[in-house]
């Protein structure tokens, strides 16, 4: 038997040895690789009788390695099989479209490969109909011309990049070294901005700074108006004091430009862009040489902003970032800007632009946790704690008790008769009732007691560091308090105004845990009721104490 050569072009290297096995086990001379172009260029100089390849590989496509391989006159004739598990429709007719001679699925029988194996090295070749062969060259060309318009633009931004890096190498070496000077002091500031407490204070020392480490004359740094058509400065350097800077009309081209542009524009003179307005700037400033940039970019960030939005939609105290623009230049030393230095003060602008963006997003997400974090925490209508946060406070004092040995009070109480007065007056006015006793009681408490709604018209109060003697007394305070407050319609309550029951316990004097106490204290409160209303039952190790209002 002539010794029959086989080149499997595969990336898989447990496929490739499994291939391999089969191959020596039939006797065949076997060649491997495991990129498309090491095959081809593997091919090429052993001119194999026979070539398996894989369709996807991962520096082509195997219908790309397959037309190449065809296109070698040695080659041209010997057969090329893809094996694949690929499973789409109509994979195996672009294959062959594509010029294999044969489209063998994965997983493989052994035995039922070799024989296919075989009949393709005796000359089988798998065709398809002339008009399905068209149709799917037809689809074959527009992928591969799509993958060439995309290896295009890879090549022209690569291009891009390099031409770059080539201006950058012709600075002459004095240049060099200012452009490393910069470099360096741009690192700088971009860390010690960054350290800036508040985003506003990012833009204030912005102008001096750019000033000192730039070789710029002036900056200004102007907010763009809402109606994008009006720049108003808010912070600037390098004038003279007294020196006013003014608002400035500009078209709102410009901000388009500006994203066109990538945020910067060099002006090397003013008078060759009439559009944008920007003559007004030489003319306000007395120059023609200058830089306009934009400090920040809200299109690049809406993403995070809308999100922010949706979270803030309730309160409206977050406003959308503020765009703000940058212009810069040589007005009193009338030098011109160097192409070096535009590059520098391009990338300096940008990264001001987003140490401001982040630093502003931080502050509202830390706003917005702050807001959501007392909402979770918050009674609804009252604006009181809620049930949740009260019971998470009194385990916290209960373990502050027990490690500090410092006892705390709590007072429970329930407004009399209130189904009486929802009832005459309406749901809504009862609401009213509660808000307004709410207040009440948080302004005659202390910041650090903890007022909650405990239920319906149920409240409660963690008095920190309180034993008893002087919660009593707090309680006393709030009923009478509440007896005296006037509120609506109160005269159609049972005894012509609104009270309170109250019911007090500390701890850890009466009792032992969580669960304990709230026990003591809902009895208390119990008992008040049914001892008349209106009044204060402290919860005692025998008996409970009644407290009634002195007439
Ligand atoms: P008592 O003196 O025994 O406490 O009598 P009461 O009518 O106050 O007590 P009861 O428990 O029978 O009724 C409580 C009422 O409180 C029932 C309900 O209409 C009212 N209530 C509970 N929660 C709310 C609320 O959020 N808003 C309003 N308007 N009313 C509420
Ligand atoms: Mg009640
Ligand atoms: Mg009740």
């Amino acid at each position: 038997m002539k010794n029959i050569k086989v080149l499997y072009i595969e990336d898989d290297p447990e496929t490739r040895s499994l291939m391999a096995d089969i191959m020596h086990y039939r006797g065949y001379q076997f060649f491997e690789a495991d990129r498309g172009l090491q095959g081809i260029r593997l091919a090429k100089k052993i001119i194999p009788d026979l070539i398996i390849i894989d369709l996807l590989l991962p520096d082509m496509e195997g219908y790309e390695v397959t037309t190449m391989l065809k296109s070698i006159d040695e080659i041209k004739d010997k057969p090329i099989v893809a094996l694949t598990a690929e499973t789409r429709q109509d994979t195996k007719e672009l294959t062959l479209a594509a010029g294999c001679d044969g489209f063998i699925n994965k997983p493989i029988n052994v035995n039922e490969f070799l024989f296919k194996i075989e009949e393709y090295l005796s000359g089988k070749r798998d065709r398809l109909s002339n008009e399905q062969e068209q149709k799917y060259l037809q689809k074959y060309a527009v992928q591969l011309v799509q993958k060439l318009s995309r290896k295009i633009i890879e090549l022209e931004s690569t291009n891009e990049n390099l031409s770059k890096v080539n201006s950058e190498l012709h600075l002459s070496k004095d240049e060099l070294s200012r452009y490393n000077d910069r470099l360096f002091y741009l690192n700088n500031l971009a860390n010690f901005l960054r350290k800036r407490e508040r985003p506003e204070n990012v833009f204030e020392i912005l102008p001096q700074k750019t000033i000192e480490g730039f070789k710029v004359d002036r900056c200004v740094i102007f907010r763009v108006d809402q109606s994008e058509s009006l720049l108003v400065p808010v912070y600037h350097a390098g004038f003279d004091s007294g020196y006013r800077v003014q608002k400035i009309n500009i078209s709102p081209i410009l901000i388009e430009k500006l994203k066109d542009e990538d945020g910067l524009i060099w002006i090397r003179n003013a008078a060759d862009v009439v559009t944008y307005r920007l003559e007004k700037f030489s003319k306000s400033f007395e120059t023609t040489n200058f830089i306009i940039s934009k400090l920040n970019d809200l299109a690049a960030r809406r993403d995070a902003t809308t999100v922010l939005k949706a979270v803030t939609e309730a309160d409206q105290q977050h406003e959308i970032l503020d765009k703000y623009i940058i212009f810069m230049d040589k007005g009193i030393t009338e030098k011109v800007f160097a192409t070096y230095e535009v590059r520098i003060l391009k990338s300096f602008i940008q990264s001001v632009g987003s140490i401001y963006e982040n630093m502003t997003l931080y502050h509202q997400l830390l706003e917005t946790y702050k807001i959501s974090e007392r909402q979770a925490v918050t009674d609804e209508l009252t604006g009181v704690y809620n049930y949740r946060y009260l019971m998470r406070e009194l385990l916290r004092e209960i373990n502050r008790t027990q490690r500090f040995g410092m006892p705390f009070s709590v007072i429970m109480f329930d407004i009399d008769f209130f189904k009486n007065y929802n009832d005459r007056n309406g749901h809504p006015m009862g609401d009213e009732v509660l808000i307004q006793l709410s207040n009440l009681i948080l302004n005659n408490t202390r910041k650090t007691d903890t007022v909650a709604r405990y239920g319906g018209e149920e409240f409660f109060i963690i008095l920190p560091g309180l034993e008893k003697k002087r919660a009593i007394a707090i309680a006393k305070k709030l009923r009478e308090l509440v007896e005296h407050e006037y509120f609506p319609k109160q005269e159609h309550q049972p005894h012509g105004n609104f009270t309170i029951s109250l019911g007090v316990s500390t701890f850890p004097d009466d009792s032992r845990d969580l669960k304990g106490l709230l026990e003591k204290v809902d009895t208390a409160l119990y008992q008040a009721k049914h001892h008349g209303r209106n009044c204060i039952v402290i919860s005692g190790k025998q008996n409970n104490m009644i407290q009634r209002p002195t007439v």
